[in-house]
């Protein structure tokens, strides 16, 4: 008897969407929003703690043993060096493409002026860059595992990988208990990540059913107005640059990149995302020491998507607030979006905590954020996609860049 073939998991992923729509339609129309809520959306939340339980191991081992098997400090920085400029450098032409698309849908008139009267938000209190700069260093390791802080995990991953690599041969045992451990973790991954059709189709249906309306409310616009920036970044910049460094035509990008994008549409995760965008960037043929340093980076501190948003919804409530922007205000908001798009953690809604920083920047009474508070997911669906589409374009560059670099040392 011929044997079933079993679909791939990117169709899985994609059939998964497509139904969580359509039941996520019906059961918006037949007024069944509190049974996606409390039938469907826990299967999610089991998938996504799954992926956050996991996220924290995954970015420590990964960017240790990348490190590790890199065995030089020096590539290490050359790695480093590339990630980062590429990263701050396509942020940066985020808040750009953010900036010009709100404002033409302002100057069009397309942005709605709401009523602020009402308008309430509690921003968390921020004290500054460099207490900031302190705390990316941790002072006691565990805690920065357990409150799963990224920055301070990368910090640690980065001493670690340094000074096992610094000790040589009498930190032969570490080395084999870093690789050891990750083996077992890219197991643990590839068992999660076969789970990811089930939280896709339970996050997709529970979105649809329950904020269906809200989308067709006031915000569509600029909803759209997002949306069109998150999709001009992504061809524009991110298919440009993965066809004219990594070779890769942006329809097999994009093809190659779909089950990590569609998870982070759903899941608004670009940490418990991480383990699929591994295996997106293995599968474009980004070097895997590289995706090992540059995705758990990217994760944590490449955020595109989000950067977009805050520029968008900066100048929309600087308008529901009566403003128009100047250009020094908006060059203020080029800077302070980058830095807060920096600092957002991975997960779910943090890009809208940090628009606190950009509109205190300018002045924008930040209790204006309630105004999109209760659209923040669908914002964020699309911000995550990109944030995560970023890190994998990133991977295939730098491995390209390194590639080259290696084939002119040689050639000397
Ligand atoms: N959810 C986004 C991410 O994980 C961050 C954000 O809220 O902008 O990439």
């Amino acid at each position: 008897m011929e044997k079933k073939k079993k679909l791939s998991l990117p169709m899985q992923i994609l059939i998964a969407l497509v139904a969580g729509i359509v039941v996520g339609l019906v059961c918006y129309f037949a007024n069944w929003g509190d049974f996606t809520a409390n039938y469907l959306k826990p299967f999610g939340d089991i998938f996504v703690n799954l992926l956050k339980f996991i996220v924290v191991p995954v970015v420590l081992f990964s960017m240790i043993d990348g490190i590790l098997s890199m065995d030089d400090m020096k590539k290490v920085g050359s790695v480093g060096i590339k990630t980062v400029l590429y990263f701050l450098i396509t942020t940066a032409i985020a808040c750009v493409i953010g900036l010009v698309l709100a404002n033409i849908f302002n100057a069009a008139g397309l942005f709605p002026v709401l009523d602020t009267s009402d308008a309430s938000y509690e921003a968390s209190a921020f004290g500054g860059f460099m207490s900031t700069l302190v705390s990316i260093f941790p002072s006691n390791m565990w805690q920065a595992f357990s409150t799963a802080n990224m920055l301070q995990v990368i910090v640690i991953a980065l001493f670690f990988g340094g000074a096992i690599l610094a000790a040589g041969k009498k930190a032969q045992l570490c080395r084999d208990i870093v690789s050891s451990f990750y083996s077992v973790i890219e197991r643990l991954m590839m068992f999660v990540i076969s789970l990811a059709p089930i939280g896709v189709f339970t996050y997709m249906s529970w979105v649809v059913a329950t904020q269906g309306a809200q989308i067709l409310g006031s915000l569509a616009l600029v909803l759209l107005c997002a949306y069109i920036g998150y999709i001009l970044h992504a061809v524009l910049v991110y298919s440009f640059s993965a066809k004219a460094f990594g070779k890769l035509s942006p329809i097999k990008f994009f093809k190659l990149a779909s089950p990590a994008m569609i998870f982070a549409f759903t899941s608004t995760s670009s940490a418990a995302t991480l383990p699929v965008s591994k295996e997106c960037a293995d599968e474009m043929g980004a070097d895997k020491d590289i995706a090992s340093f540059v995705l758990p980076l990217g994760s944590t501190i490449n955020m595109d998507g989000t950067a977009i948003y805050q520029c968008v919804a900066t100048v929309f409530l600087a308008t529901c607030a009566g403003m128009t922007l100047t250009v020094p205000q908006m060059i203020m908001v080029i800077v302070t979006a980058t830095l807060a798009s920096i600092g957002t953690a991975g997960v779910s809604g943090a890009g809208m905590i940090m628009l606190a920083m950009v509109l205190e920047a300018i002045n924008i009474p930040v209790a204006y954020i309630g105004l999109i508070v209760a659209v923040d997911r669908l914002f964020d669906m699309g911000r995550t996609c990109l944030n995560v589409t970023g890190d994998i374009a990133c991977s295939v560059c730098v491995t390209h860049w390194e590639a080259k670099k290696k084939a002119k040392t040689a050639k000397k």
